[in-house]
């Protein structure tokens, strides 16, 4: 393919297209809903988070031994061991009755409460009991040793997580550690998702001659799921404008973004474009991109919500996916515009020629070889090998002002996903 766009008047660069698409939706955030904070797992943030207490929230233990005073155990050693008093015991969660003075200590486990007076605790194993109430310790502490200070952890006041994060199980965790029971997340954006075509079928072993499966409601509807999205499926439109019309309405109705899927490009069949433009202004605000795959994309907004033509090309399709909905789906949601993917550096194991004027998303499968990331960008024979991108790991981003990267050259990898194999 020629750089020249088939058929389109001009590609727009890929970033322009998208900024100037935020920028003319004015796609924002759309609003919080609070949920039983079990359920907030996965979802995204929808604001600071402070602690209103400390954590821990008294001075405990950290381990078990000896609650004292440090300064009784200065120059304690096994040849001058130094004798103590042991005055009762704190078990986790009881609150200390006894008072710890000069040369008296209480026994003490894992998190308990430290008892009023002591400042440190010696591990169990520095010590020896000599007697039923008498201890002789081996070895010195300092003041605080051993002890998990009240506010260690987290003080009154601080942030501890931020709006638009994605709360994964530690996060959850933290939240109950300061006393929530529910917490406020993202709404998650309604996407409903339009395949079309003529050849289009529901998966099935055996089709009939010339049909395919419509693989890309499959991929699209769960890249809606895990961009945090709720699906809405509008099934399959033939290539027929009144059909695609509808059903795009349908979309346009319950849902607050809208993806179709195929016929975006400018052949005969490729009706969509079309049949978005009929729907009001100000239709479509973009049409062909610079990247490769995905160049037909089309971005579009009616009814003051985005639409956005995926072409049907699988690869194409899943890539258009990323670059495009995931940011609005981001918007939607609160996730900062700054956020970025995680990308790991690796070398490449061949040469990747790229053309200037394209940026090019390149799937690549990362290995670890020789204690650094080997990225091998995956052979494929067309845009719509959707193996490629099961198969890939990562995605290197060629700009469009690059001819490409040299073999061995160090670059920045995308992470697809997040084991390696
Ligand atoms: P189109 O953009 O409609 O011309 O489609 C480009 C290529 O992608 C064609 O080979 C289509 O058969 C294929 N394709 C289109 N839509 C889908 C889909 N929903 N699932 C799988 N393949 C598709
Ligand atoms: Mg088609």
């Amino acid at each position: 393919m020629d750089v020249k766009a088939r058929g389109f008047v001009g590609y727009m660069r890929t970033d322009e297209a998208l900024d100037h698409f935020l920028k003319e939706s004015q796609v924002e955030r759309l609003g919080a809903e609070e949920v039983p904070l079990l359920d907030g797992l996965g979802r995204i943030l929808y604001e600071d988070i402070y602690t209103m207490v400390d954590v821990p929230s008294f001075d405990r233990a950290a381990v078990d031994g000896f609650a004292l005073k440090a300064e009784n155990t200065y120059g304690a050693s096994p040849s001058n061991p130094v004798v103590f008093d042991v005055e009762g015991v704190v078990e986790v969660g009881q609150l200390p009755t006894t008072r710890v003075s000069d040369f008296k200590a209480v026994k003490i486990f894992t998190g308990a409460p430290l008892p009023e007076g002591s400042d440190s605790v010696v591990m169990l194993e520095y010590t020896n009991q000599i007697a039923s109430a008498k201890i002789e310790v081996v070895q010195s502490v300092t003041p605080w040793k051993n002890v998990s200070k009240q506010g260690e952890d987290l003080k009154k006041g601080d942030k501890v997580l931020i709006s638009g994060l994605l709360l994964r199980a530690q996060d959850i965790g933290i939240l109950a550690s300061i006393g929530n029971s529910r917490v406020k997340v993202s709404k998650r954006p309604r996407v409903a998702v339009l395949s079309t075509g003529n050849e289009l079928m529901e998966p099935a072993a055996v089709l009939p001659f010339g049909k395919i499966v419509d693989s890309n409601q499959y991929t699209i509807v769960s890249a809606v799921k895990e961009a945090g999205g709720e699906a809405i499926i509008l099934g399959v439109a033939r290539d027929d404008p009144g059909e695609i019309q509808s059903k795009i309405e349908r979309g346009l109705e319950e849902a607050d973004l809208v993806l179709t899927i195929g016929g975006t490009s400018v052949g005969q069949k490729d009706l969509v474009p079309e049949v978005v433009k009929s729907l009001g202004k100000p239709g479509i605000i973009v049409h062909g991109v610079s990247m490769r795959p995905g160049a037909p994309t089309a971005l579009a907004i009616v009814k003051e919500k985005p639409v956005i033509l995926l072409p049907g090309n699988p690869v194409a399709a899943f890539i258009a996916f990323f670059v495009f909905v995931k940011r609005i789906m981001a918007r939607m949601q609160g996730i900062p515009d700054n956020v970025k993917n995680f990308m790991i550096t690796a070398r490449l194991a061949r040469r990747v020629p790229s053309t200037v004027g394209m940026k090019s998303y390149v799937r690549v499968s990362v290995r670890e070889l020789d204690g650094e990331y080997v990225a091998e960008p995956i052979k494929i024979a067309g845009a719509g090998v959707l193996s490629s991108i099961v198969k890939a790991n990562g995605l290197l981003v060629i700009p469009e002002d690059r001819e490409g990267f040299e073999r061995g050259e160090k670059v920045e990898i995308i992470v697809l996903r997040d084991t390696i194999w």
